[in-house]
């Protein structure tokens, strides 16, 4: 039976939700705080990685970040000032660095994973959206046989999924890539992924064709959530608006939402920043190439070439620090010789992460009119449709074509 239903979020997951649900012949309103894309799916990398399966905990974790800390470019950091508030997600999160968490985990997040690809084809088929995604794979390098060594796991991973991809020698990168400097020993292609050209266009061009269709996108801050006899109410500063059931899919804001209707989820945010180059230099690559020693992703997009890197634990409220991706110039150079590495401007967003780099989605514990679509972390562009279209199975109590257990809201203990 058709519902109404309100949708917290308009960023790729919300509005996938939107999309998939107004399908279904709900009556759906989107409503966010600010414009459509406000939040992280604005500025990141645009990569659509078909089958990834690699958790961030992986085994040796703790080494690797020590590793990475004493490096002058760490492409991780700790603020001090958050340490404490992050240390009980970061003890959950080396829990999850276990061979047979990784194993869980990996398993978990390539069932969503498997259907990235077909699942954006199925949301964006017949409409305008589907020119923004191009079929270019996505490229990992290495300078040593020792760098490119430490994606073993990351690989036997990817076997045990059976996901394919094909290891490349430099004259390989070379044909592909022939503007990257001839420094790459070894390359890494996941020849069935797909970038996005411009992700802020594909967000609001989500929004705008889900308004066309009939469809209500309003501005609104969401200040407080209630459930009670009336259904669910949500309270902004001059309005109250009341519904037969939400969908939270607040991006790294959800927590606050969730812990209003008495659901504690370990939600944190791994920050991550993006530095914009003219659009003159985006021809230098056809696809985005991930250096793997340096941990920075050069996309190119129709804006212009984008980099993006970093994780860095510093919650919602500190400022950012654009040192931390300027920083990066030099070796942005370095793999592409013929870049001008002019700034044209930075940028800094918030992945919604759980210890365990899978996302909450399920139904709260607590009501079947409470919906949790959160915590897509690094792969939230990825899994955004096929999370917009098990939000609609779930509203249908049709069967997703996947188990969401692994899934559920309550899945953690509470610590
Ligand atoms: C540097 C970087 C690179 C990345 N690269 C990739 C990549 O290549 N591929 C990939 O798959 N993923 C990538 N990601 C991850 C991806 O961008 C995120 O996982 C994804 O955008 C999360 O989408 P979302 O809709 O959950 O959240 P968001 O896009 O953050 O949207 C949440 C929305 O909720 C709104 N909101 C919050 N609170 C309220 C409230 N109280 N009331 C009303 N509205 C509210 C916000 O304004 C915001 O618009 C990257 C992330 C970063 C930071």
């Amino acid at each position: 039976m058709p519902s109404k239903i309100i949708i917290i979020g308009a960023g790729v997951v919300g509005a996938a939700s939107a999309l998939a649900l107004q399908k279904d012949g709900h009556d759906v309103i989107l409503v966010d705080r600010e414009a459509p894309c406000a939040g992280a799916s604005f500025g990141n990398a645009g990569a659509i990685v078909n089958g990834s399966c690699a958790p961030t905990a992986m085994p040796g974790i703790i080494f690797d970040a020590i590793r990475m800390l004493s490096k002058s470019n760490s492409p991780l950091t700790v603020h001090p000032a958050y340490f404490h508030r992050i240390l009980p997600w970061l003890m959950r999160f080396i829990l999850q660095s276990s061979s047979s968490n990784v194993n869980n985990n990996a398993k978990h997040l390539h069932g969503l994973s498997q259907y990235a690809v077909a699942s954006w084809h199925q949301l964006t088929e017949q409409t305008e959206l589907s020119s923004l995604f191009k079929q270019t794979g996505w490229l990992k390098v290495y300078e040593t046989e020792k760098s490119f060594d430490g994606t073993k796991k990351s690989r036997q991973l990817l076997d045990k999924m059976k996901t394919p991809y094909e290891v490349l020698d430099a004259s390989q990168i070379h044909d592909l890539e022939p503007n990257l400097a001839p420094i790459y020993k070894r390359g890494f292609f996941q020849k069935d992924s797909l970038s996005i050209t411009n992700p802020d266009r594909l967000v609001k061009g989500m929004v705008e064709l889900f308004v066309n269709r009939g469809g209500s996108y309003k501005q609104f801050a969401v200040n407080r959530i209630n459930r009670n006899s009336n259904g669910i109410e949500l309270i902004g500063s001059n309005e109250t608006l009341v519904t037969d059931k939400v969908v939270i899919a607040a991006g790294a804001w959800s927590r606050s939402l969730a812990k209003q209707l008495g659901d504690n989820i370990p939600l944190d945010t791994e920050r991550g920043y993006h530095l914009m180059l003219s659009e003159s230099t985006s021809s230098l690559l056809s696809r985005p190439v991930v250096s793997g020693d340096d941990s920075f992703v050069l996309t190119p997009m129709e804006t212009g070439m984008r980099m993006s890197a970093q994780i860095e634990f510093a919650g919602l409220d500190i400022a950012p620090d654009y040192s931390k991706i300027r920083k990066l110039l030099p070796e942005a150079k370095r793999m592409l010789p013929k870049i001008d590495i002019k700034e044209e401007s930075v940028w800094m967003g918030f992945r919604p992460s759980l210890p365990d780099s899978l996302p909450a989605l399920g139904f709260s514990p607590k009501s079947n009119n409470v919906l949790f679509a959160f915590g897509h972390q690094h792969l939230g562009m990825t899994l955004a449709a096929i999370t917009g279209l098990t939000v609609a199975d779930l509203v249908a109590n049709r069967k997703p074509p996947i188990a969401l257990s692994p899934y559920r809201p309550n899945r953690f203990l509470t610590l």
